[in-house]
């Protein structure tokens, strides 16, 4: 089967991220910062090295800033939770995910809460700053923006929107989803104040994990209560962080698999997995530009402009019915919405959705050439059928 799945959640992941998680069952097999004995201290310094690697790898000032969650959908939860409780309006882009539209929502119908949407532009980066600029009101108590849309591969100038933010002294939310491990992110040089990341994305952890990551610039409340290990004897949740924003046991397995991931992403190198995987994107925008049938909705991607995320359909059919061709024919995609309707309603695809592509760190030149074949094999069946 070749994966191209990997927008959804990446696969394979590294060996040294299955190798960490086994050995994690092993050797910090206890509950880190609930023990008094070596094991447990041991498993806190594991936990700890992720947060260190975390802050490193995303310019947070120091590993306490690095708060786990189960993916990027709570961390974006938290933020806009707490800095939207006594309501307030949010600006956001018009090609935000679900993790973003719905808590809104939902924050629109209990509280003062008011959204305003963003067009950006598709081509013009300068022109996405200034809108997001004059959309910022009196009211305006927080910016979010997703640095890279997971439907259309759309890189977002999140320093230049930052930098608004900080004019403004609001706090700017970068949804990094589709881009941490991909794209260079730097909280302090992109104006960043609240980061939030899939762990089980492009940083090859497994899924169940996420983090948020914070400039420290602003509080939030905190959003679980419960047993942090520390200052027990207080029945009111700590003030620092990470405590402040976690409780309960932590997902220690999943925590070593996601320092591992990060690590091998660290190994790797950012600019040489973006480097490679828009290579096999552009291999492939330029075969199906040139297929009967084929819907493109962007540009050919180029570097600093598009992430290694391509969206198409064959003209007149079902995503889903593509989608399911391809299966049949060794290639797992998604087909749908990809949880981004509003990104849909810009580009006009909300009724079928889109197939999407995303190659990953392992994908090599000869597979992405046996994929195109499939690709589009399966669109002259799909036309006929
Ligand atoms: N934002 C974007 C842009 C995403 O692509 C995704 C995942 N598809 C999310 C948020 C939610 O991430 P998670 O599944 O880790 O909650």
């Amino acid at each position: 089967m070749f994966y191209w799945d990997n927008a959804a959640t990446t696969f394979p992941k590294p060996h040294a991220v299955r190798k960490a998680m086994a050995q994690a069952l092993m050797r910090y097999g206890a509950n880190p910062g609930r023990g008094g004995h070596a094991m447990a201290y041991a498993t806190s310094e594991a936990v700890y090295r992720c947060r260190e690697t975390a802050a490193e790898l995303f310019g947070a000032d120091g590993p306490e800033r690095v708060v786990f969650t189960l993916n990027c959908t709570m961390a974006m939860n938290i933020v806009l939770k707490g800095l939207l409780a006594n309501g307030g309006n949010a600006v956001i882009s018009d090609v935000e995910h679900n993790a973003v539209l719905r808590p809104l929502h939902a924050l629109s119908t209990q509280k003062h809460v008011t959204y305003t949407t963003v067009p950006v532009s598709l081509d013009d980066p300068a022109e996405t700053v200034r809108r997001f600029e004059k959309a910022v009101t009196a009211d305006t108590r927080v910016i979010v923006c997703s640095h890279v849309s997971n439907v259309f591969g759309v890189i977002q100038p999140i320093r230049q929107i930052g930098a608004i933010a900080r004019e403004h002294h609001i706090p700017f939310v970068v949804d990094a989803a589709q881009s941490a491990g991909v794209l260079p992110l730097d909280m302090v040089r992109d104006n960043i104040d609240f980061l939030c990341i899939a762990g089980h994305k492009g940083v090859y952890g497994p899924m169940g994990t996420g983090m948020l990551l914070t400039s420290g610039r602003y509080a939030l409340p905190s959003f679980i209560e419960g047993g942090t290990g520390s200052r027990s004897m207080d029945p009111r949740q700590p003030d620092d962080l990470p405590d402040h924003l976690e409780s309960g046991t932590p997902n220690t397995v999943g925590i070593c698999g996601l320092y591992a991931g990060m690590q091998f992403v660290k190994t790797v190198g950012i600019a040489h997995i973006y480097e490679r995987e828009l290579a096999h994107i552009v291999a492939v925008y330029r075969a199906l530009e040139n297929t009967q049938g084929i819907q493109l909705y962007t540009p050919c991607p180029t570097a600093g402009r598009f992430a290694p995320v391509l969206s198409y359909n064959v003209a007149g059919v079902p995503s889903e019915k593509t989608a399911a061709l391809l299966s049949e024919a060794g290639v797992a995609v998604r087909a749908g919405l990809h949880c981004a309707p509003l990104a849909h309603l810009k580009m006009g695809t909300q009724g079928g959705g889109t197939v999407r592509l995303a190659p990953c760190v392992f994908t090599t030149e000869d597979e992405t050439q046996k994929v195109i074949k499939i690709l589009r094999q399966t669109a002259q069946k799909a036309l006929q059928t």
